[in-house]
């Protein structure tokens, strides 16, 4: 399995850590909502000259504001000493393609209750997702691009 492998690496890492610490507050004041996409690992810190302890970085599918979210926000905010918060989205996000009938059709076929999933709100969540898409590109456009692949576009001042 893939996890243990990665405990195995963990091992590794361990074994030549120096216990640095850079602390709990952001360096720079700083919080990031950004997607859970697998792109953007290795690639937004460095696209945004972001180095370990500048910054709280949260992440979810479509770099939503949840109430998950908002929750760590408010945390980051008002006990860590964060200042600015952005949230930055990029192309090609997986979830502003989302199909929700197919979506419930699959967890349906793996077993997952049908009250569980209406429970959710998955469609209503996603439509949103939609509707912030379309709005953010009206807004802010992919003229503020600062990668390559996946580009990475600012959402908000
Ligand atoms: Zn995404």
């Amino acid at each position: 399995m893939i996890i243990d492998q990665l405990l195995e690496k963990n091992q590794e890492f361990l074994r030549n850590f120096k216990g640095e610490d850079p602390g709990k507050r952001p360096a720079k004041k700083l919080a990031i909502v950004t997607c859970m996409d697998t792109r953007l690992t290795d690639f937004l810190e460095p696209a945004m000259g972001l180095e370990r302890g500048d910054a709280k970085i949260i992440k979810n599918a479509g770099n939503t504001i949840t109430d998950d979210a908002l929750r760590s926000l408010v945390v980051a905010v008002h006990s860590l000493g964060v200042e600015e918060i952005m949230v930055i989205g990029h192309t090609d996000c997986g979830m502003a393609n989302v199909d929700f009938e197919r979506l419930r059709e699959t967890m349906e076929e793996k077993g997952v209750p049908r009250d569980f999933i209406e429970e959710l709100g998955l469609e209503d969540w996603i439509l949103a997702i939609r509707m912030r898409k379309k709005m953010l590109l009206r807004v802010s456009g992919p003229s503020r691009n600062l990668g390559q692949s996946p580009m990475i576009y600012l959402s908000m001042d």
